[in-house]
C-alpha cells in the first residue's frame, strides 16, 4: 500500500518569520500519517528551523535541491551530508526550475539521486513531459528518457524508495492544471516505465506525485486516481489555510 504524499514547495519565497508563522498555523491540522504523509520543501536558511518543528510533527521536512558532493570547495552549494546530518528527510531534484535556469540534466539528476540516497534521505525526482514530448510523437519518449536517466546505476532496493513527480512546466504557477485524465495516463506511463526499468514490485512501491496548479478545488479528484500517490503544490502551499486545505483533501 502506498500512503498518499503531498508536498509544499515554497520556492524562494516567505520570511524566516513568515516560515516559522506558516509552520505555527499548521500544528496539530496535519493528517495522521498513515492516512497522507505531508512534507514541506524549503531553501536551506528555513531547515534548521523546519527540522526543528518537524521533531514534534509528522510533518516531514524537504530541501529543495542539493549538490552531489558531500564535501570540498564548491562555494554556494547545499551539501547532501549536511542536509543528512540536519535530519531532513526528502531531497527534490531536476525541478523544471532547476532545469530552466541552472541547466540541470538528467545527467546531474542522476548524480544528485546517488548522493542522496547515499545520505539516507529520500530523493523526490521532477520530470517534466516538455524535456521530449514536444520533440517526438512517440508518446513513451519524454517519460522514459528523464526517468531511465535519473535513475541509472540505482538498485532496485533503493528504486522503491524514490518519489517521482509528474510536473508539466506548462502548469507550473500558471493556475492551468493538467486534466484528471491526462494526469493519471502520465502517472501510469510513469508507473509502467519503472517497470520496464526494473519489476512490478519496485513499481509497486514508487509514489507518483502530480505537480502543476494544484489547488483545494482540483487535489480530491487528483487523489482518486490509481497512479496517482500525491501531489506537489508550489503557490497554494505559501498559504497555511490553502496548505491544509489541500492536505486536509
Ligand atoms: C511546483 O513548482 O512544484 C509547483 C507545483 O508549483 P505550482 O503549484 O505553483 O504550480
Amino acid at each position: 500500500m502506498r500512503t498518499p504524499f503531498i508536498v509544499g514547495n515554497w520556492k524562494m519565497n516567505l520570511t524566516l518569520e513568515e516560515a516559522n508563522d506558516f509552520l505555527d498555523q499548521i500544528t496539530n491540522k496535519l493528517p495522521d500519517t498513515n492516512k497522507v504523509e505531508c512534507a514541506i520543501a524549503a531553501s536551506p536558511i528555513f531547515l534548521e528551523s523546519l527540522t526543528k518543528y518537524c521533531k514534534n510533527s509528522p510533518l516531514k521536512s524537504a530541501a529543495e535541491n542539493c549538490f552531489y558532493k558531500d564535501k570540498g570547495a564548491y562555494t554556494g552549494e547545499v551539501s547532501p551530508y549536511s542536509l543528512s546530518d540536519m535530519g531532513i528527510n526528502y531531497v527534490m531534484l531536476g525541478h523544471s526550475e532547476r532545469r530552466k535556469y541552472f541547466n540541470e540534466t538528467n545527467k546531474i539528476v542522476n548524480k544528485k539521486v546517488k548522493a542522496v540516497l547515499k545520505n539516507n534521505m529520500i530523493p523526490i525526482i521532477c520530470c517534466d513531459e516538455t524535456m521530449t514530448k514536444q520533440k517526438t510523437d512517440n508518446h513513451m519518449d519524454w517519460v522514459v528518457n528523464p526517468v531511465a536517466e535519473s535513475l541509472n546505476g540505482v538498485s532496485s532496493k533503493n528504486a522503491q524508495k524514490i518519489v517521482i513527480g509528474y510536473e508539466p512546466s506548462w502548469a507550473i504557477g500558471t493556475g492551468k492544471s493538467a486534466s484528471v485524465s491526462e494526469t493519471q495516463e502520465a502517472c501510469c506511463l510513469i508507473r509502467k516505465t519503472i517497470a520496464e526499468l526494473y519489476d512490478e514490485e519496485v513499481a509497486n512501491q514508487v509514489r507518483i506525485l502530480y505537480g502543476g496548479s494544484v489547488n483545494d478545488k482540483n487535489v480530491k479528484e487528483l487523489m482518486k486516481q490509481k497512479d496517482v500517490d500525491g501531489v506537489l503544490a508550489g503557490t497554494a502551499s505559501l498559504k497555511p489555510k490553502e496548505f491544509l486545505e489541500i492536505i486536509n483533501y
